[in-house]
């Protein structure tokens, strides 16, 4: 029996096959999850119906989580189909192109606020929008980075907003912990999608990570949406509040070496 047989997910995020919400979505699948997936905008549409008829998903709902009547639309929608729901998984950002290639000093207030809108209050807006469906024991993620703890060159904003993400968990989670509901984070390492090809210099900075995290290995999608099944499962009912690092180990280390140096020490 799978992991999640009997519990209703809805996965909100999925652009294309490289989203890091599709390696959530397939592994949920895999578990025996009951789907739903949300999307952005009318153009994703396209391309996300073929990836969730794919995983036989039927409930593929348009939600542009700047938009109140959107969020509530969409909630209401869920607990027609499903009733209650068990997870939910936010794995949405956004900053402009210019927010993620200027010093951040020069970051506009209409840039700061965007990337705060959809990368930080959407997970608290959804969250509550969903509070009177979620079952006791439902599971309630986001998608951080390390940037939010130290500086990675260009994430900026994103970098910012990821702090407060993480903090809006902690916040959620004491919050929501007295009806047994759980909210984390999920801090995946560097990975290939179309969000991060928005952020300056990411292809070196996704190389760097190859070549420094303990693991020497980057992070795959299908790595994340694992670490999403235990986080949504029963394995993890006394975790919340927590930001767990799907990184190879990168972020444990302070002075990095590639290894080379290591051997020629050595030797
Ligand atoms: P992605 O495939 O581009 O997913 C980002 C999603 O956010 C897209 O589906 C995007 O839809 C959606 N979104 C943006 N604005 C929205 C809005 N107003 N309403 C609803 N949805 C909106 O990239 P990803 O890398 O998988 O990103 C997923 C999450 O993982 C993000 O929180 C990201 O910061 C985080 N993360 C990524 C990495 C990485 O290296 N890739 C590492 C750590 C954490 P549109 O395409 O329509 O805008």
């Amino acid at each position: 029996m799978g992991l999640l047989e009997g519990k209703n997910a809805l996965i909100f995020g999925l652009a294309n096959e490289r989203s890091i919400a599709w390696g959530i979505t397939q592994a949920f699948k895999r578990e025996g999850a009951n789907l739903g997936i949300s999307y952005a905008g009318e153009m994703l549409e396209r391309r996300v119906k073929p990836l969730a008829e794919q995983v036989g998903c039927n409930w593929v709902e348009e939600c542009d989580v700047t938009k109140d009547d959107q969020i509530a639309a969409v909630s209401e929608k869920a607990a027609r189909q499903f009733g209650k729901i068990d997870v939910l998984v936010h794995s949405i950002a956004f900053a402009g192109r210019d927010e993620l290639s200027k010093p951040y000093h020069e970051t506009s207030r209409e840039g700061f606020k965007t990337a705060m809108d959809i990368s930080v209050f959407s997970f608290v807006a959804l969250t509550n929008a969903f509070l009177p469906i979620l079952n006791p024991n439902a599971s309630v993620m986001c998608l951080t980075y390390y940037g939010s703890v130290k500086v990675a060159p260009h994430y900026n904003v994103m970098g910012v907003a990821k702090a407060a993400l993480e903090s809006s968990t902690r916040y959620l989670a004491y919050d929501l912990g007295p009806q047994k509901i759980r909210v984390n984070a999920i801090s995946a390492g560097p990975i290939r999608t179309l969000a991060a090809a928005g952020v300056g210099g990411f292809r070196d900075m996704y190389k760097h990570f190859a070549d420094m995290s303990p693991m020497r290995e980057n992070v795959t999608i299908e790595d994340v949406g694992n670490s999403a099944v235990f986080l949504a499962s029963d394995l993890s009912r006394r975790i919340t509040g927590e930001v767990l690092y799907v990184d190879s180990g990168f972020n444990t280390v302070g002075v990095q070496m590639t290894g080379k140096e290591e051997k020629s020490e050595g030797q």
